[in-house]
């Protein structure tokens, strides 16, 4: 999905532009995937280079178990702010200094808040996604889920 900057583009510094947000389910990595649309708000402020945008959003995710291996879902909630800057040489705006980093609003007035929001996502996650802190993963010999129960191997 897009957001279109056109009419905040031509406003004053400052002002705002609430969008609604939903993003369809899909894979964002190999542990990761949204289980169902991610949706939430989005508020733009209108800043001198790009705009600020603060994101509210709740989802599904869908999760694979770093130990057991099984895919479980967990509720998220993510709020976070990014700065949007509009692309080096646009009419709108003169750089004098470097641009800052920031995500880049396209050169058609678009802004694509999917990249921040993925990114957003991934970095909440741990490392070593674990579908509970006390999960007992699998046996190293035979492969059972150890949270189902024992093996032979393993007495539990
Ligand atoms: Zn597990
Ligand atoms: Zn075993």
């Amino acid at each position: 999905m897009l957001i279109n900057l056109s009419e905040l583009l031509k406003s004053e510094i400052g002002s705002v532009l609430e969008a609604k947000i939903k993003i369809p389910p899909q894979k964002l990595g190999e542990e990761i995937s949204l289980a169902q649309p991610l949706v939430g708000e989005a508020k733009l402020i209108k800043q001198a280079k790009g705009v600020l945008v603060h994101f509210n959003l709740s989802g599904v995710l869908k999760l694979l178990c770093f130990r057991c291996n099984n895919n479980f879902l967990k509720k998220i909630k993510i709020k976070f702010d990014q700065n949007y800057v509009w692309p080096k040489g646009s009419e709108n705006v003169s750089f004098e200094e470097e641009q800052e980093e920031g995500f880049l609003i396209k050169p058609d007035n678009m802004l694509d808040p999917w990249p921040a929001i993925r990114q957003e996502i991934i970095l909440s996650q741990p490392m070593k996604i674990l579908c509970k802190p006390s999960c007992k993963g699998l046996c190293p010999v035979c492969g059972k889920d150890l949270n189902k129960g024992s093996c032979k191997h393993i007495k539990s």
